[in-house]
């Protein structure tokens, strides 16, 4: 076995991190999964899911591929980054900024892991554990390709709704300060809008506008 302190021991420890990492994800994504009100984007968290736990196993062969027993050290990293998406979810969000706010915490995950996985990779090769680099290799790409579909999903559709509500309310704030000449320029800016989700953000501006300002003073 490698003695203390050489990279061969760092790798064993940032596989055991990674491990941990994985295992976190498994038990907080159903949760996540539950919050979110796309269909696209939850079934996106459900085959990540499904992927995830085939990313666990892949570890557990990786680990073998170097005579390790496979083992986890807790990961403060993927803990914090859990914490604060929990926080996301205690908000009380309009659904489209709730799915914004989700994807925003899920690629803050996904490029931790990117991270991980992208040393555990250049390591591996550089120690010519060429079978555990081609394991990881294939997560890391998984891990890439939830991070694109994620930018996906959020530029296509959900970060515009979620923008729309945010406008909707600035819209309301103006209406009730200036009353009349707010009335006249709503004509001009429902035309630049974008079709259903702008209906939805003046049905909800109201509350939305509430609710906001709140959650601006936290
Ligand atoms: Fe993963
Ligand atoms: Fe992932």
């Amino acid at each position: 076995m490698a003695t203390q302190g050489t990279l061969h021991d760092a790798f064993i420890e940032e596989l055991r991190d990674t491990y941990d990492a994985e295992k976190q994800l498994i038990k907080a994504m159903p949760r996540i999964a539950k919050a979110v009100s796309s269909p696209d984007l939850r079934a996106a968290f459900e085959q990540h899911l499904a992927e995830t736990r085939e990313q666990v196993a892949r570890l557990e062969r990786v680990f073998e591929s170097i005579g390790e027993k496979a083992r986890g050290k807790h990961c403060d990293g993927m803990a914090g980054i859990l914490e604060e998406a929990k926080s996301a979810l205690e908000e009380d969000a309009e659904d489209a900024t709730m799915d914004a706010l989700i994807i925003a915490s899920a690629q803050r995950a996904e490029h931790y892991e990117m991270a991980a996985y992208g040393t555990l990779v250049s390591w591996a090769q550089a120690m010519g554990h060429n079978d555990a680099a081609q394991l990881l290799q294939e997560t890391l790409d998984e891990e890439k390709a939830t991070d694109e579909k994620l930018t996906t999903l959020a530029e296509g559709g959900i970060n515009q709704q979620a923008a729309d509500l945010a406008h909707g309310n600035m819209d309301e704030q103006d209406e009730q300060q200036e009353e009349a000449p707010a009335a006249r320029r709503q004509p001009a800016r429902k035309t630049a809008a974008k079709g259903a989700a702008k209906g939805a953000a003046k049905r909800t501006a109201k509350r939305t506008a509430t609710r906001q300002s709140g959650a601006r003073k936290r």
